[in-house]
């Protein structure tokens, strides 16, 4: 399907929650209320664009389960296991991880002769993520006992609930999760700095809609936020979770020093997006006043950016503190095909941007910008697929 033809069933549903993009800019304070990543299950929905996520997130397995291993566990509580995942989104990502999880821990209640415990599983998002979708991809409960439940291939065997809400705020009693799990997430700040939308200040991101290449004040306004976020997450994660517990956290990251240098995230939404942009500016589609007031609430840390906040913090053991290389995000069947690779960047920043744009410019002239964008993609299609790497913060953290 053609990005600009007519859309789909659960693209509609997508603009009949989308404001109409007419002279909306989406303030601070709505963000929280409306980031999701696209929804339902069409061509550029994040189900059908989440390929690269769960990839990168299956090379990490290994570190996952070292930090399981050193969960304290308590034979004589007979209290549920409960294990979260903040940022779940609307994909099957999701399922597969709280499975690996659950199961892990199950082996080791096992493997030390114990009754394995019942386990509860959190999905948590901001309200506007697509729970319909996700809750709709869950297999069904496995039976009346724990064993039946294990025994059941295509059964979960923990209860499910979803839990709306910010992760940068409290979204558990206290004391109450064993396991957070969170990937992909971390770097969606909880909005825009305020600075970078004002004309008067140097921070103003004038004629960009990222911070690739945009000037030191601007980055530097993005890196506070961040720091400010994360110190806010860790927080509310501290007191929700038990002790003994532990946190396993995967976020895009970057290998420069430099902010502004964004590294694969930069390539993302620095590059044929912010050019796209461009496009829309020169052929009058929107004034570049409207470009400018768009941007895109992402930073990727460094190391230090990222360990400087968890040290101040002071409630967490670093168990493990690494920069990863994650790979492509680009999941294409011939590589060799460039209109394949250009359709897939695009959807690949639709899924995740798209809700977004739609809300700053309305569902017509995001589909322009996203045509844009593919055509654009498609003529650079070897550079994309060679130079459009991810690397990954992940942090494997336990309460001090
Ligand atoms: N973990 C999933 C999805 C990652 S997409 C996977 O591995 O595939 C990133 C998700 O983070 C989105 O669903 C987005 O809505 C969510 N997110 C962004 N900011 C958030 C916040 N402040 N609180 C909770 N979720 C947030």
């Amino acid at each position: 399907m053609n990005l600009s033809s007519s859309p789909s069933h659960s693209q509609i549903t997508a603009i009949d929650m989308a404001p109409t993009g007419d002279n909306v800019v989406v303030s601070n304070m709505k963000l929280e209320r409306m980031l999701s990543m696209k929804g339902g299950n069409g061509e550029a929905s994040y189900v059908n664009n989440s390929q690269a996520q769960g990839q990168h997130a299956q090379s990490m397995l290994h570190l996952l389960r070292e930090i399981l291993d050193g969960i304290q566990i308590n034979p004589e509580a007979d209290i549920p296991f409960v294990v979260a995942d903040l940022g779940c989104s609307c994909g099957s990502n999701t399922i597969y991880m709280i499975d690996v999880i659950i199961k892990h821990m199950t082996k080791r209640y096992e493997a030390m002769s114990y009754n394995p415990p019942e386990f509860s599983a959190f999905f948590s998002d901001l309200p506007s993520n697509d729970f319909n979708t996700l809750f709709q991809l869950l297999p069904p409960y496995g039976g009346s006992s724990m064993e039946e439940c294990l025994a059941s291939d295509g059964h979960r065997s923990y209860f499910a609930a979803g839990v709306p809400g910010s992760f940068y705020r409290r979204l558990f009693p206290a004391k109450s999760v064993d396991v957070f799990y969170s990937a992909f997430s971390l770097h969606w700040l909880s909005q825009v700095p305020d600075i970078v939308l004002d004309k008067r200040s140097t921070a103003y991101n004038k004629g960009r809609i990222f911070i690739h290449g945009a000037n030191e004040s601007t980055a530097n306004a993005y890196r506070n936020q961040f720091q400010n976020d994360l110190a806010m997450f860790l927080r509310s994660r501290s007191e929700e979770m038990k002790r003994g517990g532990s946190m396993f956290l995967v976020c895009l990251g970057r290998t420069s020093v430099d902010p502004t240098d964004q590294g694969g995230a930069g390539l993302l939404f620095g590059t044929h997006f912010q050019d796209a942009w461009d496009d829309l500016v020169q052929e009058g589609l929107i004034t570049s006043e409207k470009r400018d007031n768009f941007n895109i609430p992402v930073f990727a840390p460094s190391l230090h950016d990222f360990k400087e906040v968890v040290e101040a913090n002071g409630s967490f053991i670093i168990n493990k503190l690494e920069v990863f290389r994650g790979g492509s995000p680009l999941v294409v069947s011939h590589p060799d095909d460039a209109a394949e690779i250009g359709r897939a960047l695009a959807n690949s920043c639709r899924s995740v941007s798209g809700v977004l744009v739609d809300a700053h410019i309305g569902y017509q002239l995001s589909n322009e910008l996203f045509s844009h964008v593919e055509s654009r993609a498609t003529t650079q299609a070897k550079e994309l697929l060679e130079n459009l790497q991810f690397f990954h913060i992940v942090a494997s953290l336990s309460l001090a």
